[in-house]
């Protein structure tokens, strides 16, 4: 079984307990318009380029001389010029790399996504076990949405207890319960995001509605009392902001001391916007 993974992060303290392992799955059912890894959003592998370190399509241009469908000219600025439409799908080679990106001296193109087996997964995170036996760390799954890879994710999650790791989660919570459910018996932690109380803000600021969202959320719960739940709200001006619909939030999180679950505000920050353009997108805040 294989999943679609486009970053491995070590040495993260921020998701979970003490050092985690970080595995981000490509792929999400959600647009939020704030999201700050884009490159998580599709699940098919994506064409990613940095201008910042192309050397310059006159003194290399070794990525056009590499692309089968003319998709790569030189830009008014010196670098590049990708037409995205002529390099979507096709544009592959047998081993699954872009011909431009395997060509690129100065990693500016890269590929974004690539299928990893559970194996080769599980022998990342185990690479770093001796980090892990101190504050509790281990292995964290986050994306994009875990959920996205079905039976996949919940084989890992089991091969990784099997294996004695600490496994956390993230999720958006939309996705399939049933999935979900079985996801949760193998986890040690959970970070489940809620957004908004609002369902037609939520649809237009997220493109889904919330209501799947607060229905799992509710049902894990009531089903998963001893799990360490962490509800999560990213903080974005204009969206959720006011203290009114905070308090909505923090209401429908229902944490506090006796629970055993947390509820946890993110900030707002738009450290991924440049991302948007090295995929060829605008970003919409
Ligand atoms: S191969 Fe890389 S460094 Fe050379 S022109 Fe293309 S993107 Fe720039
Ligand atoms: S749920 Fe997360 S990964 Fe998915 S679009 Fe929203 S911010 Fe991005």
């Amino acid at each position: 079984m294989k999943l679609r993974v486009f970053n491995i992060q070590y040495y993260s303290l921020h998701d979970g307990a003490g050092i985690r392992t970080v595995i981000f799955l490509k792929g999400c059912p959600l647009r939020c318009r704030w999201c700050c890894n884009p490159e998580s959003q599709h699940p098919a592998p994506e064409l990613f380029f940095s201008k910042k370190k192309c050397i310059g399509y006159d003194i290399c241009g070794l990525c056009a001389a590499a692309c089968h469908a003319g998709a790569i000219k030189r830009g008014a600025d010196g670098t590049l010029s990708i037409d995205r439409s002529r390099n979507a799908g096709g544009c592959t080679g047998a081993d699954g790399a872009f011909p431009c990106a395997a060509a690129c001296p100065s990693k500016a193109l890269e590929v974004k996504g690539r299928e990893m087996t559970i194996d080769e997964i599980l022998a990342a995170a185990c690479r770093e076990e001796i980090f892990y036996h101190h504050g509790g760390g281990g292995l964290t799954l986050s994306g994009g949405e875990p959920l996205m890879q079905g039976e996949a994710l919940v084989a890992l999650l089991r091969e990784a207890k099997r294996l004695r790791l600490n496994t956390a989660m993230e999720t958006c919570g939309f996705g399939d319960y049933a999935l979900l459910k079985e996801a949760a018996r193998y986890l040690d932690a959970l970070f489940f995001d809620i957004k908004s109380t609002d369902e037609a803000k939520h649809l237009e600021w997220t493109g889904a509605s919330n209501q799947k969202i607060l229905e799992n959320y509710a049902a894990l719960r009531a089903g998963f009392p001893a799990l360490s739940i962490t509800a999560r709200t990213p903080v974005i001006p204009g969206f959720n902001d006011t203290p009114e619909e905070l308090e909505r939030i923090r209401a429908a999180a229902a944490c506090g001391a006796a629970s055993g679950c947390i509820h946890e505000l993110l900030p707002y920050h738009r450290l991924g916007e440049w991302k948007y353009e090295a995929l060829g997108r605008r970003c919409l805040i």
